[in-house]
């Protein structure tokens, strides 16, 4: 019994201990991995790759020599293709590691009175531009990091107010053209170009709208758009939008939007980022 034991203690207590710090290390690489390509292409691309590699399986199993040999041929053909397809998400994720921000807090959990305050100030600047016509365009960052777009734009920095949000879209001046993007409490950067949805949308609704939706399919951000047009004020969240919101259902909707997530499982992220 002793030798048990000590035969236990001496083989698996080193083996604990550097395993667990192996399997720690790795779960935290697949885990900001996960959240790099969330909202993106290549959550697609590895359902398909999945799907392909059950078939395989399936089709050995089932003897299909013909079917498993195709399957295998076309893995092959992967391996070469996919740093070629996958090569946005490479660049994105080789850059944040060269920026140091692989390790770094993702996102910024901004406490219930902030966000609450950040919302009122949205809302509030929304109604002003709104009931002037003035076209805006607000993203709201939330775990999926905006880096990326808002290089394309011009960097601010600044804490909110509905003020300083509105001079931002006043037309003819510099920053109006373009989306603002919020990352906390603070304005992080203006005239940033998105990337547009290719989904059909309203006839009436152009490219302003475009982009609002389009950057709600790549990451999980919130997208609040005016109408330089009619006016009216729209939401886009997760691919969707919801148009001509009032204050109140506005003020609603990014408080649902906005609530902390608990810490996203592989489920969510796999479910939800692929959009189908
Ligand atoms: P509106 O109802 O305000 O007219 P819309 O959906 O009809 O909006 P457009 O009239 O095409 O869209 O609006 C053009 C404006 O949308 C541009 O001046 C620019 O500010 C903004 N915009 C267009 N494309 C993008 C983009 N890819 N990223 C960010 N902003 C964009
Ligand atoms: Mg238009």
């Amino acid at each position: 019994m002793l030798d048990q034991f000590n035969w236990l203690n001496l083989n698996f207590a080193p083996f604990n201990l550097i395993n667990l710090l192996d399997i720690f290390i790795v779960a935290l690489v697949l885990y900001k991995l996960m959240l790099i390509i969330k909202g993106t292409r290549a959550v697609q691309l590895i359902k398909g790759i999945v799907v392909l590699l059950v078939a395989t399986t399936v089709s050995s199993w089932l003897e299909l020599y013909t079917i498993n040999w195709l399957l295998r041929q076309t893995m092959t053909a992967l391996v070469v293709a996919l740093p070629i397809v996958f090569q946005p998400e490479l660049r994105r994720a080789l850059e944040q590691l060269g920026r140091g921000k692989f390790f770094a807090r993702s996102f910024i959990n901004l406490g219930e009175e902030d966000r609450s305050r950040m919302i009122n100030e949205v809302v509030r600047a929304v109604q002003v531009l709104s009931k002037n016509s003035i076209g805006a365009l607000i993203v709201i960052e939330r775990v999926t990091g905006l880096e990326e777009y808002i290089d394309t734009g011009i960097k601010i920095d600044g804490v909110i107010s509905s003020e300083f949000l509105i001079n931002l879209f006043v037309p003819k001046t510099p920053l109006h053209d373009g989306a603002c993007i919020i990352r906390g409490d603070r304005v992080a950067a203006a005239a940033c170009f998105l990337p547009l949805t290719d989904a059909p949308l309203a006839h009436d609704l152009g490219t302003r709208h475009r982009a609002g939706v389009g950057i709600t399919e790549y990451s999980d951000a919130l997208a609040v758009i005016v109408s330089e047009e009619t006016g009216t004020i729209s939401l886009a969240q997760e691919g969707e939008i919801y148009r001509m919101l009032d204050e109140t259902t506005l003020k609603q909707k990014l408080t649902d939007g906005l609530q902390p997530k608990s810490s996203p499982s592989f489920y969510n992220l796999w479910s939800k980022s692929g959009g189908s």
